[in-house]
Parts: C-alpha cells; sequence; structure tokens
C-alpha cells in the first residue's frame, strides 16, 4: 500500500471506504475499495466472487481490477479510476434539471445535458460489457446505473461485482429475512424465487436504460419498497420517460418481458443498439467508430474539463 498515495475518499461502502489515489512510480490513479476487516478475513475475502472473477474479466466496459494487496489483515483492491464516478451521479449532473456546478469530484465542470447521441453511446457500452459477462456465464445481479463508472471520453465500465449495497440504501430491500435486495431492478422471479440468471441481468439492463433516458430518476421514484414488489407482480411498468424515443421505450419493454426466455439476449441487445446507431434517426447520429458525436466533432471532450495523470 505504500506504493501508492491516497488522495481522497470517493465513497463509503459495507465493506469499507472507495480511496482515490496514485500510484508513487508510474502517477497512475486508480480508485483503492478497501475492505474493513471485522467484515472479512483474508479467507473469505478470496471467496468473494467479486475478486475471483474480477481479476479474469478483460473486456474495455468492465472495470479493471488491477491488484489485490493484502496488508495487515486489511484487504485493498486496486481499480483503474474512473474520473467521472458512477453513472447515476453522471446522469443527474448532466440532466436538465441539475443545477449543480459541482461534478463528483467536487470540481466545477461542464454540467451541459447529455444529447441522444451520448445516451445511446452510453447504453451501447453497458451492454457490450454485459455480453461479455454473459458470455463468460457470469451473472452480475446488480447492474444499474451506480454500479457502471464513467471515464474520460465517455467511457463507461461495468463495476460492483455484487458486492456492498450501502451508499444507495434506499434502492435496496430486506426481502423476508434475506439480504438487502436491488427491488426496482428486478424481474418477478428474482423477487419471488430468488431466481438470479442472465435473463434477469436483462431485466435490469432496461431498468439502466429507464435510468439513462431519465437522467438518474429512480425506478418507481414515489413509491416504498412494498409498493413496488407488488407493482413488479402485477406488471405495471416503469412508465416511458419524457423525451425517450419510443423505438428506445419499446427496447426496454421487451427487457421486461414477463418470460425470462422471451428477453433478447444480450448479443442481440448489443447489436440491436448498435444497429439503431448505424442509422441514426431517432436514437442520433453516432459516427461509425460508436464514438459520440461530440467528441468526433468537438475537440472538448473531457465534460468536466478535468485531465487525470
Ligand atoms: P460499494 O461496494 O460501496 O458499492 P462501489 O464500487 O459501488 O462500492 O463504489 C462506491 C462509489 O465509489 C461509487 O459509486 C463511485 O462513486 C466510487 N467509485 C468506485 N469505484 C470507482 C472507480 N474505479 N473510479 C472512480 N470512482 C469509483
Ligand atoms: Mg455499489
Amino acid at each position: 500500500m505504500n506504493r501508492y498515495k491516497v488522495t481522497k475518499t470517493l465513497g463509503d461502502g459495507t465493506y469499507g471506504s472507495v480511496l482515490r489515489a496514485q500510484n508513487n512510480a508510474t502517477g497512475e490513479w486508480v480508485a483503492i475499495k478497501k475492505m474493513k476487516q471485522k467484515y472479512y478475513s483474508w479467507e473469505e475475502c478470496m471467496k468473494l466472487r467479486e475478486i475471483n472473477s474480477l481479476r479474469k474479466l478483460i473486456h474495455p466496459n468492465i472495470v479493471k481490477l488491477k491488484e489485490v494487496i493484502r496488508e495487515n489483515d486489511d484487504l485493498h483492491m486496486v481499480f483503474e479510476h474512473m474520473a467521472h464516478g458512477d453513472l447515476h451521479e453522471f446522469l443527474i449532473f448532466h440532466s436538465p434539471k441539475s443545477d449543480s456546478s459541482q461534478d463528483s469530484e467536487g470540481e466545477s465542470g461542464d454540467s451541459r445535458v447529455l444529447s441522444q447521441a451520448e445516451m445511446a453511446y452510453i447504453a451501447i457500452q453497458v451492454a457490450a460489457g454485459m455480453e461479455y459477462l454473459s458470455s463468460h456465464h457470469y451473472v452480475h445481479r446488480d447492474l444499474a446505473a451506480r454500479n457502471t463508472l464513467v471515464g474520460e471520453n465517455l467511457t463507461v465500465k461495468i463495476s460492483d461485482f455484487g458486492l456492498s449495497r450501502d451508499i444507495y440504501s434506499a434502492d435496496y430491500y430486506r426481502v423476508q429475512t434475506k439480504s438487502l435486495l436491488p427491488v426496482r431492478w428486478m424481474p418477478p422471479e428474482s423477487i419471488l424465487y430468488g431466481k438470479f440468471t442472465t435473463e434477469s441481468d436483462v431485466w435490469a439492463f432496461g431498468v439502466v436504460l429507464w435510468e439513462i433516458y431519465s437522467f438518474g430518476l429512480q425506478p418507481y421514484y414515489g413509491y416504498s419498497n412494498s409498493e413496488v414488489i407488488e407493482m413488479i407482480r402485477s406488471r405495471q411498468l416503469l412508465p416511458c420517460p419524457e423525451d425517450c424515443p419510443s423505438r428506445m421505450y419499446a427496447f426496454m419493454v421487451e427487457c421486461w418481458h414477463e418470460v425470462p426466455a422471451r428477453r433478447p439476449a444480450f448479443p442481440e441487445i448489443h447489436q440491436r443498439l448498435r444497429q439503431w446507431e448505424g442509422l441514426g434517426g431517432s436514437l442520433g447520429g453516432l459516427g461509425s467508430g460508436g464514438q459520440p458525436s461530440y467528441s468526433s466533432h468537438q475537440p472538448s471532450v473531457r465534460l468536466h474539463g478535468r485531465v487525470l495523470a
């Protein structure tokens, strides 16, 4: 750990804090998730899915776990640092209703409202990351905007593979005596039978699309968790977000098909989103390189005007 200089706390989770740090030798920025020893011994930590599986998962849209450091029974997971924090706060910061002049790093920045093309670009990257995860038979179980991170040039990566649930505790709900569950992102079969599959990840992906197009609103906002469970059981789906292209909303509804096997699979989801991108149309014309128009046509690609490293 003395190879890193900690500069600030990024967040606080059930298992410990998330710190921003810089590698003394290389100058590279990282995010270090510190696990409190009182929760996990080293042996227990090694069993954790996040540690065992994340290190093998290498993809441009998956947050990279660079190393795991043990020090005095404390466990530190070193991840690549994502400059703009989590997608949920990013969406709120770039929403039409945002009155914030500070970004997630507490620095003033460009809070310009996201364009349709940028939203589509975010969605495509989440789909690409999930296609990769599902091809490795990995079920995320907690796909949500809060567990997706945003880096420079609107790069989006999936993170937080089912570890902590503290920061956004209002999003989680204890079903009977079981653990806290992100019910607002869960399909009926997960709520009713505790079944988590790639198909339930697809449902959650539909909810992430909804979060993107509603600029970070909480799904079923205004309803209590028990009301939400009743709504999901009785198939009262999320409404179309304001100004969301109808084709995109229809796509969300497909992800929320009652029969899990009838939901589109991630390769199809990724492919269809990309096809729409290629067509331009209601999703906005993205360049063929998959970059949002603003980054290919505007020199200022740093949304918050901030460079790391
Ligand atoms: P938890 O285990 O508490 O859920 P998360 O991985 O979701 O931890 O991280 C909590 C918060 O810390 C995130 O919402 C994000 O704002 C910040 N964070 C986590 N990982 C990174 C990272 N790699 N780069 C930048 N910020 C991060
Ligand atoms: Mg989290």
